[in-house]
């Protein structure tokens, strides 16, 4: 008899995110540092007979059909295991969506890994990876968690030393989005002349980019020195784009932020601290500099691990 599983699907921040590179496929060549937050949404699955696949999702902006990347990731696992049975999907929503945190793709690791659990499966973290990546380039980081470099189109992880003693606050305008695609076509049109162009240019911006110091820093695990070398290319084409994400940046760095970067495509910002009291400061700071009741803020600590099984 199949039971039901509860998992925890932790949002990333992106310590470093940078663009080195097109790829055949149409994709970019990224060189990523990836993190996850105790920020998570709660994943609910149910087993169903037949191959039916519900899903439900308390919230409005996210869809409940087929394009849910959840859905996609229990039907690609139907797909590999036929006959093991159908779904019943409640995503409990805490990550903002559209918001650069992945929350998408966490709600799809989440069910590949709940679904390995309750059809009994015993893959391991590579097959799941593999399934991982078939879906969507973030995913495979979200099933393994942590801290990670995240290569290729950010599916090529190396596992990175745990950095959990920092703590973000995340900042974001409710009713504001960056739709990934946009960016990165964004950047593309005003950046691609500096893109490596061969496979040893490649290897040399790997190697010799931004991501020097900050890996160094990783290595280390000096929580000092990490927030000093954050980078993001995409901050490039966001933050001109929309200058109250640009505000919201400078506003981090003027209380103190050990450091402060937008994730991913954005538009959350975040500042980091290295205690809760501190990052509970910063956020009553931007609270008060910015009462808007349309910006979210969140504080959140680093934690090392991606989906978790709650029960
Ligand atoms: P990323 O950092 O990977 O770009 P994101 O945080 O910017 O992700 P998501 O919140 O994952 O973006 O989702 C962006 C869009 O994808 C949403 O506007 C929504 O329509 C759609 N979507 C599909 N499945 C989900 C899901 N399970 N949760 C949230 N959004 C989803």
């Amino acid at each position: 008899m199949m039971h039901a599983y509860t998992l925890k699907a932790p949002a990333k921040i992106n310590l470093l995110l940078e663009i080195i590179g097109d790829r055949p496929d149409g994709f970019h060549e990224l060189v990523m540092v990836m993190q996850s937050v105790n920020l998570a949404d709660i994943v609910e699955l149910q087993p169903l007979s037949g191959d039916r696949i519900e899903l439900f999702c308390n919230h409005p902006q996210v869809p409940c059909d087929q394009s849910n990347l959840a859905h996609r990731a229990a039907r690609l696992m139907q797909e590999q295991f036929p006959g093991k049975g159908g779904v019943a999907i409640t995503i409990d929503k805490k990550i903002p969506i559209g918001a650069g945190l992945a929350g998408g793709s966490a709600d799809a690791a989440a069910v590949l890994v709940g679904l390995d659990l309750m059809w009994g499966l015993g893959l391991t973290q590579a097959e799941l990876h593999t399934y991982a990546a078939k879906l969507g380039s973030d995913i495979p980081f979200c099933v393994s968690g942590g801290t990670a470099l995240a290569l290729g189109r950010g599916e090529e992880l190396t596992p990175l030393p745990d950095l959990d003693q920092l703590y973000a606050v995340l900042a974001k305008y409710r009713s504001l989005s960056v739709a990934t695609p946009w960016a990165y076509k964004t950047y593309r049109q005003q950046f691609s002349e500096s893109y490596a162009r061969d496979p040893e240019a490649l290897e040399k911006r790997r190697r010799e980019g931004h991501s020097v110091e900050l890996l160094a820093a990783i290595s280390h695990r000096d929580s000092q020195k990490v927030p000093q070398y954050l980078y993001n290319d995409l901050e490039k084409v966001v933050l001109p784009e929309h200058p109250q994400v640009q505000e919201i940046r400078d506003l981090f760095q003027s209380f103190g932020a050990l450091g402060t970067m937008m994730s991913g495509s954005g538009p959350t910002v975040f500042g980091l601290a290295d205690s809760r009291s501190k990052a509970e400061l910063m956020a009553t700071q931007l609270q008060t500099a910015l009462p808007d009741p349309d910006l979210e803020i969140l504080v959140t600590k680093f934690c090392s691990s991606g989906i978790q099984l709650l029960s």
